[in-house]
């Protein structure tokens, strides 16, 4: 059992079962919800995640990511995004009780990364996304489900 909560402990959650993608993202827009130049996301199958207490969801820029804050401190908790081919909800690492517990696997975003943070881990890097991601067409698409074709693409190493 995984559980955590943010700073202030009105959003906390928690998971049976083992995380199914660790990574840290490296990209702008994490940057900035985060406000820390690396955020360590652990992503679960949805209906694995209990949460508890007032989630603020928040658009990102893509079209099916949305970000979610404690309404009360305003914490990143959550981020999902519905394009996954294997759709998971992330836990901000940061906020887990046993932090170590979190290992990451890869790093996303790479081409966005802040080069001053120094990162020899040797870990897989990807210069966007690490999952892979259905393609980006009608937002209706997804919610049909069936309809919506898996984008062929050569399998990474982890997914
Ligand atoms: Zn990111
Ligand atoms: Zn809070």
């Amino acid at each position: 059992m995984i559980t955590g909560a943010c700073p202030c402990g009105a959003l906390s959650f928690s998971i049976d079962g083992a995380a199914a993608w660790t990574v840290y993202c490296h990209c702008g827009e994490c940057r900035d919800a985060s406000g820390a130049p690396v955020t360590l996301w652990a992503g679960f199958p949805v209906a694995a995640v209990a949460v508890s207490g007032v989630v603020s969801w928040r658009p990102g820029r893509s079209l099916w990511v949305t970000r979610g804050f404690c309404a009360v401190c305003g914490a990143h908790v959550l981020y999902r995004d519905r394009s996954m081919v294997r759709e998971e909800l992330y836990i901000n690492g940061a906020f887990v009780s046993e932090p170590d517990r979190v290992v990451a696997e890869a790093h996303a975003f790479w081409s966005e990364r802040v080069t001053g943070v120094g990162v020899d881990d040797r870990l897989p890097t990807f210069d966007t996304y690490s999952r892979l991601r259905l393609p980006r067409t009608d937002p209706a698409d997804i919610a049909g489900g069936a309809r919506a074709e898996i984008v062929k693409r050569p399998r990474g190493p982890l997914h």
